[in-house]
């Protein structure tokens, strides 16, 4: 299938999945939104999705999406978003290209970024990475609403850094259902986090579920899904 196809079967997937949504104790938006995720592509994959009506791309690599944003730079209709894991001495790139950072996992990085951020007079919008499943192989902090809450108010001192959502990787599961409860508990996170009222944060993204377990995460709640794969085919 073309990546055009691939798109208009996952956007259908997407609203039969919202229908499936649990009413109540909702805060995110309804409204779903696609990341492209672009890495190890080229960028003539990126302008196919993008006209397909793709506007947001996700890389893994600073590097990577620094060699394509300086050549895709003319197309303003995109915006770029780090979902793979970020060196505090590539924050300053990083700020440059990204309108939302979705790996901040550490007070070290956050106020990398935030020292960025302020150097070149942006607030840049970020994401709390959780390591809900406790794997040795994924970033993320520990998947306590404690401990959330506590890095959350560290960021909301930090005034170039705007707090504006969760993000998980689920593990890899041959039945997407397995991944159930990792999605459930980043949004039961979510909603705690919601209802402390930390000023300067403005918790409005989800960010889970990827090719092989979108479906199931947008049934718990996300609003933000990172799709490489399904729409790009195998890298
Ligand atoms: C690669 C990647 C994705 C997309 O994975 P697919 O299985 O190809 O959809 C999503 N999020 C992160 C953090 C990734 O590294």
């Amino acid at each position: 299938m073309s990546v055009k196809q691939n798109i208009l079967q996952i956007q259908s997937d997407i609203s039969l999945a919202l229908t499936r949504r649990q009413p109540g104790g909702n805060f995110v938006s309804e409204d779903v939104k696609i990341i492209a995720v672009t890495k190890n592509h080229p960028i003539e994959k990126m302008i196919e999705a993008l006209d397909a009506g793709i506007h947001i791309v996700g890389e893994n690599r600073v590097q990577e999406a620094k060699m394509k944003y300086d050549q895709m730079n003319v197309e303003k209709r995109l915006s770029w978003h780090l979902v793979g894991h970020l060196q505090t001495n590539k924050a300053k790139q990083a700020v440059e290209m990204f309108d939302l950072i979705h790996s901040v996992d550490s007070e070290r990085l956050a106020l990398a970024i935030n020292n960025a951020a302020e150097k070149v007079d942006k607030r840049q919008d970020i994401l709390v990475q959780i390591n809900v499943s406790e794997e040795d192989s994924k970033h993320g902090i520990v998947p306590a609403l404690k401990e959330t809450a506590e890095f959350a108010v560290f960021i909301s001192q930090l005034k170039n850094l705007k707090l504006c959502g969760l993000m998980t990787m689920a593990p890899f599961y041959d039945n997407a259902e397995e991944a159930r409860p990792v999605f459930k508990e980043l949004k039961r996170l979510f909603d705690g986090l919601v209802l402390m009222n930390i000023p300067n944060t403005e918790l409005k993204w989800l960010s889970m579920g990827m090719t092989h377990d979108y479906i199931v995460a947008i049934e718990e709640g996300a609003n933000m899904v990172r799709i490489g794969t399904g729409i790009f085919g195998v890298r």
